[in-house]
């Protein structure tokens, strides 16, 4: 029997790139088992954004050298495999298969050269104007559902390996996009989230010419549908027609993420993220003055190359203005090939710990600060899991947040999946608390 085990490493991009794979492997005749050990061919799919995440896949592969000897294969896919191409099989020769996402179409036939015998098979070609688009997705979650609607990036941000790992930036046809989104809502998930790493560049490459909104707004009128999400934006290519969609389409989250990465125009200037403060501010301000309670999460980096303490002051001021709901920060992490590599005035390893420490203790107190204002209020949740040890149920709100709450109706495992009005009761800096409310639906 051909069986094996993968485990995926990074963002959204690549958890919905392996549900593709492990289809892909399905319809191959391979079955999928949960350990290593009993694996016939064990599979990374691996990120390669910062150094500390590709350190981990070497890491892994170093585990389970031994096992090679007993006819184990191994096959690395993803950023690590496109950055690192055929020096992975010099670092690692136990493994048989490197291959970067712009390649997965190929897989099909990688997979026959390696039952072969090939123990050296690539597919590393970045050239590519196709998508990877396959009938055979396992989906790991029966309501929630990833959509790709645009891959690669064209941008050039000096920090970033995306560009070089995942190719040029290729969008599916509005037409595929919704056959995809109508087909799982005819299975019953409720919930799409439309990706991309930058999923608002989408472009319809149909005659249709559908931009990003309007493809937003269609995904969410299709009878079933009851949440839309998106990530993640590029705030160069936010419009406010996208603020207009969430306006008028209640199937639309009231969720955006818009990476910042800095509040200083210097450092905004040599991350080439191609906006300025105020430019970014002014898309702020129209989420804000949305009649939706629209939430708003952003990604920042500290300790680019030549960040002074002043353009640090400028970040934590941009948190105050714009009282994120939650966000993601990260120490500069130099990446091979990207412009940044090369910068002088590099900020040293403790100060860049000492500027995210500062930085996540300010965005606590704005959390618990915005999340307290939520007490008593009344949040429509999809309950996506129970903890037992609490006697509580998970759920997700539209705003994204996680709101775990006590079921004194009827309820058992049939919870699961379905939408709830929760009251709110309590509030700490990640999460809230409450008690469902007898379903006035
Ligand atoms: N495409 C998205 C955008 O333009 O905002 C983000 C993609 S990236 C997978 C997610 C986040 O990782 C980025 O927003 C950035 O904050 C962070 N990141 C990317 N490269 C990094 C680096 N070299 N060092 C530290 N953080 C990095
Ligand atoms: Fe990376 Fe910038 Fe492209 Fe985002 S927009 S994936 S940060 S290069």
């Amino acid at each position: 029997m051909k069986t094996f085990y993968i485990e995926t490493f990074g963002c959204q991009m690549n958890a919905h790139d392996s549900e593709k794979v492990v289809g892909t492997l399905v319809h191959s005749g391979y079955t999928q088992v949960d350990t290593p050990e009993s694996a016939g061919l064990v599979v990374y799919n691996t990120c390669s954004i910062r150094d500390k995440a590709e350190q981990k896949v070497f890491h892994r592969l170093d585990q389970f050298k031994r096992a090679a000897g007993k006819g184990k294969l191994f096959a690395v896919i993803g950023c690590v495999a496109q950055q690192e191409g055929e020096r992975i099989f010099e670092k690692a020769p136990h493994v048989s298969l490197v291959a970067g996402s712009a390649s997965y179409t190929k897989l099909p036939e990688m997979l026959v050269q390696l039952e072969a015998g090939n123990r050296r098979v690539t597919g590393l070609d970045l050239d590519t104007d196709e998508t990877f688009d396959t009938p055979f997705t396992r989906r790991d979650n029966p309501h929630r559902a990833y959509i790709t609607i645009i891959e690669g990036c064209d941008k050039a941000c000096a920090y970033c390996v995306v560009p070089f790992t995942r190719g040029p930036e290729r969008s599916r046809t509005s037409e595929s996009v919704m056959r995809e989104a109508r087909d799982l809502a005819a299975a019953g998930y409720t919930e799409v989230q439309l990706l991309g790493q930058i999923v608002n560049s989408y472009r319809d490459p149909s005659p249709a010419g559908w931009d990003f909104a309007t493809l937003l707004d269609r995904v969410g009128r299709i009878p079933g549908m009851r949440r839309v999400r998106f990530t993640t934006s590029h705030p160069r290519d936010f419009t406010k027609e996208i603020v207009q969609a969430i306006d008028e389409n209640p199937a639309l989250c009231n969720h955006v993420h818009l990476p910042v990465q800095s509040g200083s125009n210097s450092v905004l200037d040599r991350m080439r993220r191609l906006y300025t403060r105020d430019e970014y501010l002014r898309r702020i301000e129209w989420i804000k003055k949305s009649p939706r309670n629209i939430s708003i999460t952003t990604d920042i980096i500290v300790g680019f190359p030549g960040e002074t303490e002043a353009d640090f002051q400028s970040t934590l001021d941009l948190l105050d203005q714009v009282e994120y709901d939650s966000l993601f920060a990260f120490k500069y992490s130099p990446r091979p090939n990207t412009a940044a590599l090369g910068m002088e005035d590099k900020v040293p390893e403790e100060e860049k710990t000492r500027r995210i420490m500062i930085l996540l203790e300010k965005q606590r107190a704005i959390q618990i600060r915005r999340n307290s204002e939520l007490i008593g209020a009344i949040e429509e949740v999809l309950v996506e899991g129970r903890n037992q040890a609490l006697g509580q149920w998970i759920g997700r709100t539209s705003q994204n947040r996680t709101l775990n709450f006590t079921h004194s109706g009827p309820g058992g495992e049939s919870l699961m999946g379905t939408y709830l009005p929760v009251q709110v009761t309590r509030a700490g800096p990640n999460s809230l608390v409450g008690e469902s409310l007898p379903s006035v639906v």
